[in-house]
C-alpha cells in the first residue's frame, strides 16, 4: 500500500521514497513506491506528472488499488527521488478548489446544483442542474465567489466513517465505500472528495466565469481559476490591444466602430453588386450575331458561371432573333450556356444534348435556356461547328 504524501501534503513538491515494485503493462512501464506526491487520475482531477530519478513520469492511474507511475523507461528498484511537474499540479489544485466555492454558492444562494466537474487542458466547467442562469445571478455568483476567495479561509480535510456521513448534510453522497475524506471550508462548504486542494482558498486566487451553454437539459458553466484567470486575462488585452490599433478606436467604442465597419461592408458589397450588374449591361451591349446565321458565339476562360449566364440573358434579350452560345473553359473542365431569343425557333435542349456528349458531362434547361458541362477534350472550334449544324437542322 503506497502512502499517500498528497493528502498528508498537498503541497510537497519533492520527496524521496523507494521503488517497491517495477513492471510493464498495456499502458507501459510503470513502477510502485511506498509512498508518493504523484495525484493518480480521479474525481475529475487529471494525474500529475513530472519525474522520478529523472525518468519522466507521464500518467498516474490507480489500478487494481495500486499507484501506477507509468514512465518512459523501467525504473530500478530503490531509492527514489520524485519531483512534481508543481505548476501543472497547482494549477489543478486552484481550479479544483475554485470549483468547490463555485457549486457552493450556486447551490446556497439559488438553490442550482452541480451534476458533473470538468478540468480540461483548456477549458474547465461545471454542469448545473438549472435551465437558465439570468445575468443578474451570474455576475453575483461571480463576486460572491471570489469575497469567499478573498476571506482567507482555510481549507481542510479529514476522514470519516461511512457511517457518519448522513449526519453531516453533504451537497453530494459520496461515491465510494469505506471511509471518506472530507473537503471543508468553514462556513461555505463541506463535501466528500478525493482531489488535492491548496491549503486555503486565497491561494485560488481569483475566479471568472467565462461563458454558459444548454447542456442536456442543465447549463454547463466554463470557469477559469488562479493563473488560468489571469493568462486568459491576459490574452483578451492582446486581443483588445490589437483591435484599438485596426479600428482604432478606444477599448469602449470598439464595437461600434466594428458595426460601423460592417455596415459600410454591407453597403460596399450592395454597390459592387449594381456596378457588376452595369459592368454586364455594357458587355452585353458589345456582342451582336452574326448577320449569316443569327448565331452569337463567345469563349471565357476562368469566369464565374453564374456570371456568363447573367451575361447570356442580357444579350439575348438585346437579339430577340438570335440563338447564343457561350462556352466557358476553366482546367480541364468546360461549361456551355445556349439561349435562344423570344423570336428564335428550337429547342435549346438538342444542342446542349449534343455538346454534352462531347464531353461526357451533365446539363439541363428549358426549350429557350440551357446550361451544362463536362470535360474538356475536343478542339473548341468542334463544340461551335456542332451547336451550328444542330441549329440548322433544326430550324430546317
Ligand atoms: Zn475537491
Amino acid at each position: 500500500m503506497t502512502t499517500k504524501i498528497y493528502y498528508e501534503n498537498p503541497e510537497l513538491k519533492k520527496i524521496e521514497a523507494t521503488v517497491i515494485h517495477s513492471d510493464k503493462d498495456a499502458a507501459g512501464y510503470f513502477a510502485l513506491l511506498d509512498k508518493t506526491c504523484f495525484y493518480p487520475e480521479g474525481g475529475g482531477q487529471p494525474a500529475d506528472a513530472g519525474i522520478i530519478n529523472n525518468v519522466k513520469v507521464f500518467d498516474v492511474q490507480t489500478v487494481e488499488g495500486e499507484i501506477r507511475h507509468y514512465t518512459e523507461q523501467p525504473l530500478p528498484l530503490g531509492a527514489a527521488s520524485l519531483e512534481l511537474d508543481w505548476e501543472r499540479r497547482w494549477d489543478h489544485m486552484q481550479q479544483h478548489a475554485g470549483q468547490h466555492v463555485l457549486s457552493a454558492v450556486f447551490d446556497d444562494h439559488y438553490n442550482m446544483k452541480t451534476s458533473s466537474f470538468h478540468l480540461g487542458f483548456e477549458r474547465v466547467s461545471i454542469d448545473l442542474d438549472t435551465p437558465h442562469i439570468t445575468k443578474e445571478q451570474w455576475l453575483d455568483v461571480e463576486k460572491k465567489a471570489n469575497e469567499v476567495i478573498q476571506r482567507h479561509i482555510p481549507i481542510q480535510t479529514t476522514w470519516v466513517a461511512n457511517e457518519e456521513v448522513s449526519a453531516l448534510k453533504l451537497r453530494k453522497p459520496p461515491a465510494v465505500e469505506g471511509p471518506v475524506r472530507l473537503v471543508m471550508i468553514e462556513g461555505v462548504d463541506i463535501n466528500a472528495c478525493g482531489g488535492t486542494h491548496p491549503l486555503n482558498t486565497a491561494d485560488i486566487g481569483m475566479l471568472k466565469l467565462i461563458s454558459m451553454e444548454k447542456s442536456k437539459g442543465g447549463t454547463r458553466v466554463y470557469f477559469l481559476c488562479g493563473k488560468r484567470a489571469f493568462h486568459y486575462f491576459q490574452q483578451l488585452i492582446e486581443t483588445t490591444d490589437e483591435l484599438v490599433r485596426q479600428l482604432n478606436a478606444p477599448i469602449q467604442e470598439l464595437n461600434i466602430a466594428a458595426s460601423a465597419l460592417l455596415q459600410e461592408k454591407a453597403g460596399n458589397e450592395k454597390s459592387i453588386k449594381e456596378l457588376n450588374g452595369k459592368l454586364l449591361e455594357a458587355e452585353a451591349a458589345t456582342l451582336s450575331p452574326d448577320p449569316d446565321n443569327e448565331t452569337i458565339e463567345k469563349v471565357f476562360e476562368d469566369r464565374p458561371i453564374k456570371e456568363v449566364q447573367q451575361l447570356a440573358k442580357l444579350v439575348i434579350a438585346n437579339h430577340p432573333k438570335a440563338v447564343l452560345l457561350f462556352v466557358s473553359v476553366h482546367q480541364e473542365e468546360i461549361r456551355f450556356v445556349c439561349a435562344r431569343g423570344a423570336s428564335a425557333t428550337g429547342d435549346m435542349r438538342i444542342p446542349l444534348k449534343e455538346l454534352l456528349a462531347m464531353t461526357d458531362g451533365k446539363g439541363g434547361g428549358n426549350a429557350q435556356f440551357g446550361q451544362g458541362g463536362g470535360i474538356f477534350a475536343s478542339p473548341i472550334e468542334n463544340f461551335f461547328e456542332v451547336f451550328r449544324n444542330s441549329m440548322k437542322n433544326l430550324q430546317g
